[in-house]
């Protein structure tokens, strides 16, 4: 089972301590923020899910959802709303929520809800491989590797693609050098480290703009990789 780091933002103390506590039972890493200004800064970890209460001290929490949105972050969020009114719900859907629970609400259908948004993040990220991906006129088939649009090359070579695949499915997520070989190598523990930075190097020739200042095959150092997605064209 993959392990999911929900950003809990939700200023009630006794909220927040009480659904900390059951969703870490159910085995969820978690991260609580009192407010927007923590949720921001807290947006660097590797974050799966977002429970959003509304009103907080510093903002509300229908502006931060259509923050992370037009940062084409496809992260679910399930808000947290004071007020069954239609009109909060439909605006919070607006802003770029997936899914709303009215307080007071059941603990259940939190944890049942959180699993269903998860559970289609997944299948989601799945799809992504059926996709294509485009670099500014570059037009990349996720299931054959063929590049069209380009004089550079025909198609990705297996390797290639495979790293491609996983870092599109992982988009702006901090991903570790370890995790990247295993995933993409069948044989990782004869991979050297710069064997990676070789292939992530191949990718950023063909795809970025700019070689020597990337700006979607973006190193972290000491750690591995970020993978920001190419502005879409739609
Ligand atoms: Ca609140």
């Amino acid at each position: 089972m993959p392990s999911y780091n929900i950003l809990l933002v939700e200023d009630e103390d006794n909220v927040a301590a009480m659904l900390k506590l059951n969703l870490e039972a159910e085995g969820y890493g978690v991260v609580h923020a009192p407010n927007l200004a923590a949720a921001r800064t807290l947006m660097a970890e590797d974050i799966s899910l977002i429970v959003l209460d509304v009103m907080l001290p510093d903002g509300n929490g229908m502006d931060f959802a259509d923050e992370l949105r037009q940062q084409s972050l496809r992260l679910p969020i399930l808000m947290l709303t004071a007020k069954d009114t239609t009109g909060d719900i439909v605006e919070g859907l607006e802003s770029g929520a997936d899914d709303y629970l009215c307080k007071p609400f059941q603990l259940d259908e939190l944890l049942g809800r959180i699993f269903a948004l998860l559970r289609r993040q997944d299948w989601d990220k799945r799809q992504v491989e059926l996709e294509h991906i485009s670099f500014y006129g570059i037009d990349i088939d996720m299931r054959s590797g063929l590049i069209s649009g380009s004089s550079q090359a025909a198609a990705l070579t297996d390797i290639e693609l495979k790293l491609l695949r996983y870092f599109s499915q992982r988009p702006y997520e901090e991903l570790k050098r370890d995790d990247i070989m295993q995933a993409v190598w069948d044989a990782p523990s004869t991979v050297k480290s710069r064997t990676l930075d070789n292939f992530v190097l191949r990718l950023r020739k063909l795809f970025e703009p700019d070689v020597g200042n990337p700006q979607h095959f973006l190193t972290v150092y000491g750690s591995g990789y970020r993978y920001v997605p190419p502005p879409s064209e739609e």
